[in-house]
């Protein structure tokens, strides 16, 4: 049924395969609304899931964007097609992860890799991605990711300072698994010009708010959107017509006349939502520390059907960085990730066991901690996991970000002996001396026929010493940490369509509410993570697209 073209009349509908009757949306949403008044009646002084209009608007607008990371290309969007567009931060500084992230946007069959001769296709992107993506990715999204990333490039360089180049970080490393199908090695990760070295995540969101700015779009920082608000049409259909924000400790009501764009990020700092959500235990993560899932809730309370929750950005960390970073909601740091790869590093479980290739890339490889055992004992096989050095590392590389002449973190074992390190890191002795004299074996042939380290191109990025990831733990002393799976973000939440627009349970839209970025359930699409900025580029296309609906969006009044 077209999103426009209900009848509220149809209180129940049946089934597809004719069985029991499933209840219609309108009857849905009333007994979820119903079921909250319960709620309510039976815990005093609760707010509601979503706020009622207000006596008096605080500020009209024609859209509400919620959060000022990739959203911000939406908000853009929808300035440029003439749109009044009012963007609410929690923090008090804008960007959110993207602000701090390397600003690399993965964008298949783009006009900047076509100017360096780079030849792609719309069929080859699909090609990748759908194979990338196992079955765990709608079509829909994946075509829309596909068609809208090349033209929203090309609007916001169009619309802002930024000037895209084929990404420097990446260079010819962009598709993470460059053997498969319609891979590219170079071109589809594209970055912001910037002339210094380092992570462009800050001039990413500098140049776009400056240009959301530009187009006439305000930014109103430290006024955290608390609720949506919503109303019930003439068709009992409920729409979503504005937000309840908090601002200088006080409520701070925001008519959205077009409709709010939902763009808060990801749930990485709500544990309890990772513990009921992620398929295994995921204690840390690099994202900002705004991103608590709010934008998510909001999209629930007001009917919408998630996607995507079981999956993050997955990466590596050290356990002995992460923790004491969690007590200050800071990111983690990226050093086990870049270190695991190095010649002369293994990971290993408590039983001494590798079980992943530890150069491949950091979203592939953090699903491996979470094999779960059957037999036994039962549990997750691979956590606590263990990242092991010999002394090559330390003389010519970092070990937990220490270089040759730093002392090491006081979380970092060093021994005499692989049995010694094994003792004191609670991994079984034989189980390691065995899995070591197997690896050693190989490695200096640079093979590696359990896990296939450095088969993949892929694997070689990054590695000093001609692209070589392998070489024998032979050299005493030996160094050991424990390490652990973690998120850049998490890529689960609101379901969406292929315009951007958030849907309920039974696939239709609610009426003046669309989500983009972590906020939706959209992922790179779906279970996959295509390449260098594999987040930041389907994230910057579906702003774009929900800017691009929201300014079509009729006008209505508060
Ligand atoms: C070190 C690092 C490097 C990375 N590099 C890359 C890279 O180069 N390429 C790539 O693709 N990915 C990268 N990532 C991942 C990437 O940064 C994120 O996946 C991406 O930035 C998420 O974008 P977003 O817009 O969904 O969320 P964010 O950029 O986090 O924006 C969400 C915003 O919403 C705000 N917000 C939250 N709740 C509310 C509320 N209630 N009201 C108002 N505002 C709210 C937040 O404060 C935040 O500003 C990196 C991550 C890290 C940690």
């Amino acid at each position: 049924m077209p999103d426009d073209d209900r009848d509220p009349s149809h209180e129940t509908e049946r089934s597809a395969a004719g069985g029991a009757p499933e209840l219609s949306r309108r009857r849905f949403l009333g007994g979820a609304a119903s079921g909250l008044a319960l709620g309510t009646a039976g815990a005093l002084g609760c707010a509601p899931s979503s706020s009622p209009e207000p006596a008096r608007w605080d500020l009209e607008t024609d859209v509400v964007l919620v959060g000022t990371g990739t959203g911000l290309v939406g908000g853009l969007t929808a300035a440029v097609a003439g749109a009044e567009v009012v963007a609410l931060e929690k923090r008090s500084i804008v960007g959110g992860s993207t602000g701090h992230s390397g600003g690399v946007a993965w964008i298949p069959n783009n006009n900047v890799m076509r100017a360096e001769n780079i030849e792609d296709s719309r069929e080859r992107a699909l090609t990748y991605l759908t194979h990338l993506a196992q079955s765990q990715a709608d079509p829909e999204l994946l075509e829309a990711f596909v068609d809208a990333g090349p033209e929203m490039a090309d609007f916001v360089q169009a619309h802002s300072s930024i000037e895209w180049r084929v990404s420097t970080i990446m260079g010819d490393n962009a598709d993470y698994h460059p053997e498969w199908p319609g891979a590219l090695q170079r071109g589809r990760s594209i970055e912001p010009v910037v002339e210094r070295e380092g992570l462009f995540g800050p001039e990413l969101i500098e140049y776009l708010r400056r240009g959301f700015e530009a187009a006439g779009g305000r930014v109103l920082t430290e006024t955290p959107v608390e609720r949506l608000v919503l109303r019930e049409r003439e068709d009992g259909v409920r729409e979503v017509i504005g937000v309840e924000a908090r601002r200088d400790g006080a409520p701070f009501f925001v008519l959205a006349r077009r409709g709010v764009h939902l763009a808060a990020g990801g749930f990485e700092w709500d544990f309890d939502m990772k513990r009921h959500f992620l398929r295994g235990p995921t204690p840390y993560t690099l994202g900002a520390g705004g991103n608590t899932g709010d934008g998510v809730r909001m999209a629930m309370a007001a009917g919408a059907d998630l996607r995507n929750m079981n999956e993050i950005w997955g990466i590596s960390v050290y356990k002995g960085e992460a923790e004491p970073a969690v007590e200050h909601r800071m990111g983690a740091t990226l050093n086990a990730e870049l270190e695991k790869r190095s010649a002369g590093s293994i990971v290993v479980n408590t039983r001494g066991e590798r079980f992943q290739d530890e150069a491949a890339d950091y979203d592939s490889t953090w699903r491996s901690y979470h094999t779960w055992e059957n037999w036994g004992e039962m549990g997750y096989r691979n956590l606590p996991a263990f990242l092991l050095f010999d002394a090559k590392p330390r003389r010519n590389g970092r070990i937990a970000g220490a270089g040759p002449d730093d002392p090491l973190p006081d979380f970092v074992s060093e021994a005499a002996s692989l049995g010694e390190l094994a003792e004191k890191l609670g991994i079984d002795a034989q189980g390691l001396t065995r899995t070591v004299a197997r690896f050693n074996v190989y490695a200096a042939e640079l093979r590696d026929p359990d896990f296939h380290r450095g088969e993949s191109s892929y694997d070689r990025y990054g590695q000093a010493d001609k692209g070589i990831t392998l070489a024998p733990l032979d050299e005493p002393p030996f160094f050991g940490a424990e390490i652990s799976a973690a998120d850049l973000g998490t890529c689960g939440g609101a379901r969406v369509n292929g315009r951007a627009q958030v849907l309920d349970p039974f696939g239709q839209a609610i009426p003046g509410l669309f989500a983009s970025g972590n906020n939706a359930g959209v992922g790179s699409p779906g279970s996959s993570y295509g390449g260098g900025g594999g987040t930041i580029g389907p994230a910057m296309a579906f702003a774009y697209l929900a800017g691009r609906e929201l300014a079509k969006q009729p006008s209505r009044s508060g």
